[in-house]
């Protein structure tokens, strides 16, 4: 590694260990003698909400303790975020950025609209079949590490058995199939994005500390016009079959996204339903199953 700061940010959803990715790769950096820093970015949303973290890591001290403008690395562990402006906000110009997404490398450059060296991984897939819950965390390092060699797998292996002491297999599986199933482009299959006219994305002018709000209350009825819908990775299926018509998961739902139907049984709105899958949990005739989102 060069003497320089090398910037990552990690962007995720909440309850997706986007901030353990981070730490993890902080520690073991600084377990092989170099500085690094980890940090996270939380806005005050729940479980689902869209979240970032950043990471510094180099071969002399660092003094920065602002939040990444401009990142020479970006990783996404979460395949409905990938659209989100915020995740190439900044970014530089033939930055590293891995996407977990099913989709085509090709398709995923055109999405971003950047001129970046991409690698793509489907890292819910792999979390799915190894950890059975969609948390890509360590799949997605698995793939940090092979993009971009920063930190040894040997380092992030220690730090994940000290993090994860009764289930660290599972974690090490995930990591080490992200980083043999990262879809990477080299040099020779580089695809350049043309400069869209309003392409750039500049990050949007942040207000100054004196112009931030102290306190906000919001008008009735801006929780309707909030669609949470997006921040979903997994989608309740009901099987009306089974449903016995109590409306316990309408109780439930924290986002008052369940409702009855003409004929009595109970259906998702999926304009609210943020996939934190309570419903699931607390339908008494488990007619409700959650399955993975199709971007
Ligand atoms: S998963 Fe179920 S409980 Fe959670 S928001 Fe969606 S409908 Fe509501
Ligand atoms: S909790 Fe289950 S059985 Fe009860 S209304 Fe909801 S879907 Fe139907």
């Amino acid at each position: 590694m060069k003497e320089k700061i090398i910037e990552i940010r990690w962007h995720g959803r909440g309850g997706q260990g986007v901030v353990t990715c981070a730490e993890l790769l902080a520690k073991a950096a600084i377990a092989e003698g170099k500085y690094a820093q980890s940090a996270p970015s939380f806005g005050p949303e729940r479980r689902g909400a869209p979240v970032a973290a950043f990471l510094r890591i180099s071969n002399k001290p660092i003094y920065l303790r602002s939040q990444i403008t401009h990142p020479d690395i970006v990783v996404v562990l979460d395949p409905t975020i990938l659209t989100l402006p915020d995740v190439t906000a900044g970014i530089k110009k033939n930055a590293i950025f891995i996407a977990n997404t099913n989709k085509l490398l090709e398709d995923v450059k055109y999405i971003l609209g950047v001129n970046v060296n991409l690698g793509v991984i489907d890292a819910t897939k792999i979390a799915l079949e190894i950890i059975r819950r969609p948390i890509t965390n360590t799949t997605m390092i698995g793939s940090f590490i092979r993009a971009t060699n920063i930190v040894k797998i040997e380092s992030v292996k220690q730090e994940i058995m000290t993090r994860f002491p009764t289930n660290y297999e599972t974690n090490i599986k995930a990591m080490i199939r992200g980083y043999d199933e990262l879809e990477m482009e080299t040099d020779a299959n580089r695809t350049v994005i043309k400069e869209k006219k309003d392409g750039k994305k500049a990050m949007p002018k942040l207000p100054k500390w004196r112009e931030l709000t102290i306190g906000l209350t919001t008008k009735a009825g801006s929780a309707q016009a909030y669609k949470t819908g997006s921040w979903r990775s997994l989608v309740p299926v009901t099987d009306a079959t089974k449903c016995i018509k109590c409306g316990i998961c309408w109780v439930y739902c924290p986002d008052s996204a369940r409702y009855q139907t003409p004929d009595g049984t109970y259906e998702t709105n999926f304009d609210y339903c943020k996939g934190c899958g309570i419903c699931a949990r607390e339908c008494p005739t488990h007619c409700i199953t959650m399955q993975e989102e199709k971007e």
